[in-house]
């Protein structure tokens, strides 16, 4: 829309008197700036006189107290299998043990209806932090009831079954090839990546060392024939590279390449093990990376003494940030993997000039939105992209003063002054509280849920702290 044009557009919601972020081309931060939604659209941002002009609204919200932004993009979140277990897994237990004794064999414990609850307990956290699109691990075994609870929701969203090929430990089943392909032909079936759909299926294998060639192949010909995405975890700690050095003669990335896998359409979870020659193919092949700076650190991967994060963003590689699964990283707030994201290398390579706030807070929204393939439409506050904003409650003391706002949303600020969320027009956070379900209901069935999963699992509760 013109601005300028002289007959008034009527729209939904107009947001005056703010200060707006707009992550544009230009990166402008509008003092005394509106936005204004129409539908599912943001149809102006300006300056409030000029924008208030074009415009009649049917409701006005007076921006003073908010500072708006795009939505957060989490590129990697484990929505089942986790948040309804979140915190039962020891936090001093190796990677071996805690995936394949505890992570893994509890997903198995939830029910289809424990997957709606988790993917929606995902979703709120997500929300009420800021948090309006998100990709998908890849582990859901009830895509269907997870989809109808996102639906109900209301957030954006890329979701994935559950698919490998290969098994590598007893116990552990895995699918043959033909029906791993045909569970991803038929989930993308059922929710394309049509237009404008809010939630979709891509094909995203669980990867690492589970996946046969064929399988490889075969999900990233799918996602090329159904304009998708294709996404997988790798190399997060060295046994990824050891074993494709032993079982294909290459390192992960290279042997992947060989097979036509990595481009323009991909990305890939962890690359915390990675070498110069693997962040030369990504940079080649324009794959994007998920980074997931909270797994990091709480699951000792030592991406601070082996990470090459730095040198992959400054050969141009699309690298996004990710929250993983809640005994990962046991919050799901992207502002705070945010602040980690900014500091990490900082320190471990002794230089302030490594990921500036600025550069962070791209990452976890325009780099997000390419990352999904959804940059015409998600992550930055211009006209004729989705409606997909946060009004962060500047009357808080983090958030005061405010003299920097993109330091202030990085270093200081984090989900806890997120008021108001809109995704696709429709204020789902309203005054901290989500306007699509009933939050008090929720958590009381979330927790019974959660007693039931770890009763049925007969796993151990071990704390420290003796519990009298
Ligand atoms: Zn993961």
């Amino acid at each position: 829309m013109n601005p300028s044009q002289s007959v008034p557009v009527s729209v939904d919601t107009l947001i005056v008197h703010t200060l707006v972020v707009t992550m544009n081309a230009e990166r402008h931060v509008i003092r005394d700036g509106a936005v204004a939604i129409k539908g599912d659209r943001i149809v102006a941002v300006g300056k409030s006189d000029v924008v208030e002009a074009s415009v009649t609204a049917r409701e006005v919200i007076d921006g003073r107290r908010f500072v708006v932004t795009p939505g957060l993009v989490n590129s990697h979140i484990h929505i089942t299998g986790e948040p309804l277990t979140r915190g039962f897994v020891p936090d001093n237990i190796p990677f071996d043990e805690a995936v394949w004794k505890w992570v893994s064999p509890l997903h198995f414990f939830y029910t289809e209806e424990d997957e709606r609850i988790s993917a929606q307990l995902a979703a709120l956290e997500m929300m009420k932090s800021g948090t309006t699109c998100f990709l998908e691990g890849g582990t859901i075994n009830h895509i269907d009831a997870v989809v109808d609870g996102l639906n109900e929701i209301g957030i954006r969203g890329r979701v994935g079954a559950r698919v490998s090929d290969l098994s590598n430990k007893p116990g552990n089943p895995a699918e043959s090839t033909d029906a791993a392909i045909k569970i991803l032909v038929d989930e993308m079936d059922r929710y394309p990546c049509a237009d404008g759909a809010r939630v979709a299926a891509w094909p995203i294998l669980i990867g690492h060392t589970i996946c046969s060639d064929d399988l490889w192949r075969a999900a990233k010909q799918l996602s090329l024939e159904r304009n998708a995405g294709f996404s997988f975890h790798m190399s997060p700690v060295a046994f990824d590279p050891e074993w494709f050095l032993a079982n294909r003669g290459r390192r992960p990335l290279e042997h992947l390449n060989d097979l036509g896998v990595l481009g323009e359409n991909v990305i890939i979870t962890h690359l915390v093990h990675v070498n110069d020659a693997e962040v030369s193919l990504l940079a080649q092949t324009r794959t994007s990376v998920s980074h997931c700076p909270t797994t990091a650190l709480k699951v000792a991967y030592g991406v601070t003494q082996i990470g090459l994060f730095p040198e992959m963003a400054d050969q141009g590689v699309n690298v996004a940030i990710g929250t993983d699964g809640n005994n990962a990283s046991n919050y799901s707030d992207l502002m705070r993997a945010t602040y980690l994201v900014a500091g990490l290398f900082k320190d471990a390579r002794r230089s302030s000039k490594i990921f500036p706030a600025e550069q962070a807070y791209a990452m976890a929204t325009l780099n997000g939105a390419k990352g999904l393939m959804l940059q015409d439409q998600i992550g930055s506050l211009e006209p004729g992209k989705k409606a997909d904003l946060v009004l962060h409650d500047t009357d808080r003391p983090e958030w005061r003063p405010l003299l920097n706002v993109a330091n202030q949303l990085v270093w200081s600020a984090d989900g806890r002054g997120v008021h108001s969320v809109f995704v696709d027009g429709v204020r789902v956070i309203d005054n901290y509280r989500c306007t699509t379900i009933d939050e008090e209901q929720f958590y009381r069935t979330a927790q019974e849920a959660a007693h039931g999963i770890t009763e049925r699992s007969g796993l151990p509760h071990i704390s420290q702290w003796p519990t009298i």
